[in-house]
């Protein structure tokens, strides 16, 4: 029978169970949905306890009460790049003026495997920028982010709060004065499975092979303003590229619909105002429009939570690489449910990952959200006929707009 380290449906899946082996008898193996789970290998364990006695799931992890700001970068051309506003590269300007080292999520196109990795200087940032909605693999980083606290570098750590408890408790809690933990606020991964399902089925509708893509894209006609940056962007072997919009692409209606999250983010132990990382950084979607410029709206703004003492401390040095200012926790929380608590696992979540591998990725989604998409196709059948101007009209009851 196979050793369980913590509850199955709790398993965040963040390897520290198999870093912290000894015998290296633990491996993160993938799912039938597409997620890392830990596998012992029975006949090399020693029960020596180890994987059970680190996993953050089996322990209650200290929090701080989060202070709350928006901000952005300075730097329009780093907005530009990041998700946010960019407050991910402010941190890490912080930290390696200090001659420190930044560990962050790296998407490999060619495998298509998102992957912890270690970046130690600016021209590097944009390996590890921008939100990729899966999980990333852990791999050897929390080995390596110790090396480099034990010799008294600095390192900014960045990753989801799961990551971020792994983390603590790879390193036994131990109070490194160097470390600065980060975590994107997170409503849940995706499946690797699904992100692979949807890109085939993305592949076989144009007729030609994807070689890269980006869950986040901005510039142009394509502002961050109401969610607006979160689209897919497909990036095709013949140079030509599609952006696919969060409202008509398949891939945000299932993910914004919490169909194919990892079964722990139902249960996720980190959301809510009671933080683990230093800072917590996410998008302000609830920034209130009178208090930005139209600009800002289209470059991105971002909502950070200071959580500790080491955070609050670094917000004045902060100030060479972004503008900030601080907001009531009621102008963010209503905008993102992670604030408050774990979405709700949907009832089509099971017959999803029963038929992912047997039927198209496309077709499921359009099947589960048959009456959106109806709505959708009427909207753009009546607006051809009549005429955006019209259409717009009909819409808002005869008015002009
Ligand atoms: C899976 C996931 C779910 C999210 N859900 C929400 C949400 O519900 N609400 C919200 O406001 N924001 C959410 N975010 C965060 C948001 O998309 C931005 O990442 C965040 O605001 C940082 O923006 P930035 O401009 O400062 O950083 P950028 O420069 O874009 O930096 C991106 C940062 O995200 C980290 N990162 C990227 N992909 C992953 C990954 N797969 N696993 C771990 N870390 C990763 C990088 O290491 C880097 O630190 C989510 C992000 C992820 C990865």
């Amino acid at each position: 029978m196979q050793k369980e380290i913590c509850n199955k449906l709790e398993c965040t899946g963040c390897g520290a169970c198999a870093a912290v082996c000894p015998k290296k008898c633990i491996e993160m193996k993938e799912s039938s949905e597409g997620f890392a789970y830990p596998e012992v290998d029975a006949a090399a364990c020693i029960n020596c306890d180890l994987c059970t006695k680190t996993c953050h799931i089996n322990q209650t992890l200290e929090t701080s009460k989060a202070d709350f700001y928006m901000g952005w970068h300075k730097e329009q051309a780093v907005q530009l790049k990041s998700s946010s506003g960019g407050v991910f590269t402010a941190l890490a300007q912080y930290v390696f003026s200090r001659g420190g080292v930044v560990a962050g999520a790296e998407l490999n196109s060619g495998t298509g495997e998102v992957v912890h990795t270690i970046i130690t200087d600016c021209a590097e940032l944009q390996r590890v920028r921008s939100s990729k909605y899966y999980q990333s693999s852990t791999k050897e980083i929390f080995a390596q982010v110790r090396r480099y606290l034990d010799d008294g570098r600095y390192v900014l750590f960045s990753g989801v709060a799961c990551q971020i408890a792994a983390l603590k408790a790879y390193l036994k809690h131990k109070p490194y004065e160097k470390l600065i933990t980060v975590d994107v606020l997170c409503h849940g991964v995706a499946s690797k499975k699904t992100v692979d399902a949807y890109i085939q089925s993305r592949e076989k509708a144009f007729g030609k092979k994807i070689i890269r893509y980006s869950f986040r894209v901005k510039g142009g006609n394509t502002a961050w303003e109401n969610g607006g940056s979160t689209r897919t962007q497909l990036f095709f072997e013949d140079g030509s590229d599609i952006i696919e919009d969060q409202s008509t692409g398949t891939f945000f209606k299932g993910f914004n619909n919490n169909l194919f999250l990892r079964e722990s983010c139902y249960k996720c132990h980190y959301c809510g105002t009671d933080r683990i990382a230093d800072f917590t950084i996410a998008d302000f979607w609830g920034v209130s429009r009178s208090k930005v410029t139209k600009e800002q709206l289209k470059n991105g703004v971002s909502l950070i939570l200071a959580n500790t003492g080491r955070a609050r401390a670094m917000l004045p040095e902060l100030r060479q690489y972004m503008e900030f200012e601080e907001i009531g926790a009621g102008e963010a929380i209503p905008y993102n449910k992670a604030l408050v608590q774990p979405n709700t696992r949907p009832a089509d979540r099971d017959r999803y990952f029963a038929e992912i591998g047997r039927k198209s990725y496309d077709s499921l989604i359009h099947r589960y959200y048959r009456k959106y998409y109806i709505k959708l196709k009427l909207k753009r059948l009546l607006s051809g006929i009549l005429g955006e101007k019209n259409f717009a009209k009909l819409k808002s009851g005869g008015k002009d707009s």
